[in-house]
């Protein structure tokens, strides 16, 4: 039996060279306190008395090294997405480039020109940086980016339709999510909304009808997570566009997504381009960085210049400005566009035109690798708000398990976690998803899963 007396003090402990090098790593203030509640625990017993040898710290020193661990570890971290969604918004998105990672760590720890125009040695704006590369690339005339598309939607709202009426089909009055509501952002901005035709139906007449009271302008929205099938009925973009011209009214495209290239080329249904609303005569366009367009969260809005000024000089547009290491990411994912290679650099693109061939060979491989499991036939989705339903072929690695759940459970325990999903009673993993660098971590993971099965 011990005497709780005979354990060391702190002060004891913190002359071991153990302490000095817990204190090289994570400071002496937490040192200290992972130390006094690793001594606390075990003087309230919660450790097995029996354990301890008074004259051995080890016990102490492991304990208060794992609390050290535990409370500096990032709550944000790296996960392995082997669900198959490739823009899982739960997930983070889409992953960068390497060329973009690297333009934002570059930025990241000197100074930088955001602000400072080089050439005249003055003030300058932090938005021309990738202004020219957005219209260069989609033509428009003017661009400016902010924080992400549901505060690029507020902005045009709040900047040209305050207190005024915005014309919406209610076949578009979408909710996309994470609290994304039209009609309340709407409210948010100042709009007042008008919603014509019905939930299947909604005519040229009825717009023009609307439009003879007085409208700031009119919004179109992309029905980023569902699809209206049926009975239906919607004026084309361009019939939409002139008719806000008679009436001298900007119109506005809200293409969340928002594709640059087009996505029929890999076999999948036709996302809205930025490029097509431009030419079909939308006033201006808005979309997100970290959809399609595969590059860090923003939101773009392109268009007519004189639109686009106003949007620069309202109030709000220094409430949602980006920070420099976005705008340096969002320019090298861009510069992918521009040279012809989001296929083969940007991940979201690389997942989308993997050629099922290789991705069967990554499933048998890993199958062979594992010496357990299964290569079936399946589906991955696009996710994030784009293209609604709309699945591409892939092959599935399969792991039969009593218990799926809590295989995924274990899953998610592992450094870094694996995020699957089941279905009945399996277990499975799409590589589709499965970023190249992390496959062996992958693979470790489910051995040690696999072989924890009861
Ligand atoms: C995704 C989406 C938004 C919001 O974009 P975030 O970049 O997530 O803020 C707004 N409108 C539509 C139509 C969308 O699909």
């Amino acid at each position: 039996m011990i005497n709780l007396r005979d354990l060391p003090s702190v002060g004891k402990l913190l002359e071991s060279p153990v302490a000095t090098d817990l204190i090289a790593v994570y400071g002496r203030p937490l040192t200290l306190s992972a130390l006094r509640d690793a001594l606390d625990e075990i003087r309230r017993k919660k450790v097995s008395i029996e354990a301890i040898d008074p004259t051995s710290t080890e016990i102490i020193f492991n304990r208060a090294g794992d609390m050290l661990a535990i409370r500096t570890a990032p709550s944000l971290r790296g996960v392995i997405n082997s669900t198959g969604v490739i823009l899982h918004t739960n997930l983070g998105r889409a992953p960068y480039s390497k060329a973009t990672s690297r333009a934002m760590d570059e930025i990241s720890h000197v100074y930088s020109n955001l602000e400072y125009d080089l050439s005249q040695g003055e003030r300058g704006s932090r938005l021309v940086h990738a202004e020219n590369l957005l219209k260069s690339l989609t033509g428009a005339e003017a661009a400016i980016v902010v924080n992400n598309n549901a505060s690029a939607v507020l902005l045009v709202l709040a900047a040209l339709a305050n207190r005024r009426k915005v014309i919406v089909s209610r076949t578009q009055l979408i909710e996309i999510g994470g609290g994304f509501r039209l009609p309340d952002i709407m409210k948010q901005s100042g709009a007042k909304l008008v919603e014509v035709g019905t939930t299947n139906r909604v005519h040229l007449n009825d717009y023009r009808e609307a439009l003879q009271g007085n409208a700031a302008l009119v919004l179109h929205a992309h029905r980023s997570n569902f699809k209206l099938i049926g009975f239906t009925d919607e004026p084309e973009l361009s019939e939409l566009a002139a008719i806000s011209r008679e009436f001298d009214l900007p119109a506005v495209d809200d293409l969340g997504s928002g594709a640059l290239i087009n996505t029929e080329k890999y076999g999948l249904a036709h996302e809205p381009t930025v490029q097509e609303s431009l030419k079909a005569g939308f006033d201006l366009v808005c979309f997100s960085g970290d959809k399609l367009l595969g590059g860090p969260q923003a939101g773009i809005i392109v268009g007519n210049s004189k639109l686009v000024e106003k949007l620069k000089r309202h109030p709000l547009a220094r409430a949602l400005r980006a920070d420099k290491t976005r705008l340096a990411g969002l320019s090298a994912t861009l510069l992918h566009y521009l040279k012809d290679e989001a296929e083969h650099e940007i991940p979201v693109w690389k997942m989308i035109s993997e050629p099922l061939e290789k991705i069967r060979l990554r499933a048998e491989d890993w199958c062979r690798r594992l010496g357990s499991g299964e290569v079936i036939k399946g589906e991955s989705t696009v996710g994030g708000g784009s293209l609604p339903g709309e699945m591409l072929p892939t092959y599935l690695l399969t792991i039969r398990t009593a218990s799926p759940e809590s295989f995924l459970e274990q899953l998610r325990g592992c450094q870094p976690p694996v995020i699957a999903r089941t279905s009945q009673d399996v277990v499975l993993i799409d590589p589709r998803t499965v970023l190249p660098d992390q496959e062996d971590e992958l693979l470790s993971n489910l051995t040690v899963t696999i072989a924890a099965l009861p």
